[in-house]
């Protein structure tokens, strides 16, 4: 049996070398499939542009945390109908694309999440070897309750008060359908990026002007076009602070404009 096989990596992986680093296993891996489809177009291609690493936390094995330094590549779609020049090769339900963890230690996270919650969940991690904090455990948990309906194009991202000014979140919204998709506990940079990078399939992101969403957006979801056109809802909204009525009162009256 083969090193890749024994961790249950899938087809067209493969182990090229491993190393214990502060306790750490971390694994080089290469994909060796000789060509790859272009995410847009679905051409397969063979020409290949360029290399580059990219690091993936993985299930942990034995007592060690796992660390996947994958050797990814970068393909030119050869279809010259296609927008897409260069892309790079995409590892199916292994890994998502921008993706900082494996699909299959998401959903550990997830169970654990769901069978615990909060910080309880994040010292059940930490005993199973797996790194994560409350924070990601409950954002996994909560993307979870709306999976099913939350793919998005155009991405309208903003915040709001739980507590009017006193605790600010952000609500995430679907700009084609007048639908909120989620609400972060923060208006931080990093949760929403993390939230977007789930969602690579974003094509626009209309943001509230702060520095934080633009970073955000830059860093979550790079693919996208900055839509500069205000909020539609902030010409409806009156005066006073964000809050989840002025949140609210988007998804009614631009469901109903
Ligand atoms: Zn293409």
């Amino acid at each position: 049996m083969s090193f890749s096989s024994l961790l249950g990596l899938p087809a067209g992986l493969q182990v090229l070398s491993f190393d214990l680093v502060n306790n750490v296993l971390v694994i080089q891996v290469a994909s060796t499939a000789s060509e790859s489809a272009c995410p847009v177009c679905q051409s397969h291609t063979s020409r290949m542009h360029s290399h580059y690493s990219r690091k993936a936390a993985d299930l942990a094995c034995g007592d060690h945390q796992v660390q996947l330094i994958l050797d990814v590549r970068k393909f030119f779609c050869t279809n010259r109908e296609c927008p897409r020049k260069i892309f790079a090769e995409r590892l199916t339900a292994f890994l998502e694309p921008w993706a900082r963890l494996t699909t299959r230690l998401g959903q550990q996270i997830e169970a654990i999440g769901l069978a615990s919650c909060g910080r309880l969940g994040a010292r059940l991690s930490s005993r199973l070897r797996i790194e994560t904090s409350r924070t990601n455990i409950l954002r996994r948990v909560m993307k979870l309750a709306t999976e099913t309906t939350d793919k998005v194009e155009h991405l309208g991202v903003d915040d709001f008060s739980f507590r009017r000014g006193r605790t600010f979140g952000t609500v995430l919204v679907d700009l084609q359908r007048h639908q909120i998709l989620d609400l972060l506990p923060d208006r931080q940079k990093d949760t929403a990026a993390a939230w977007m990078k789930m969602h690579p399939e974003i094509t626009h992101v209309s943001r509230d002007r702060g520095k934080d969403y633009a970073a955000a957006a830059k860093e979550g979801a790079p693919q996208a076009i900055e839509d500069r056109r205000p909020l539609s809802y902030r010409a409806k909204s009156g005066r006073g602070g964000p809050t989840l009525a002025r949140t609210y009162s988007y998804r009614t009256e631009a469901g109903t404009g």
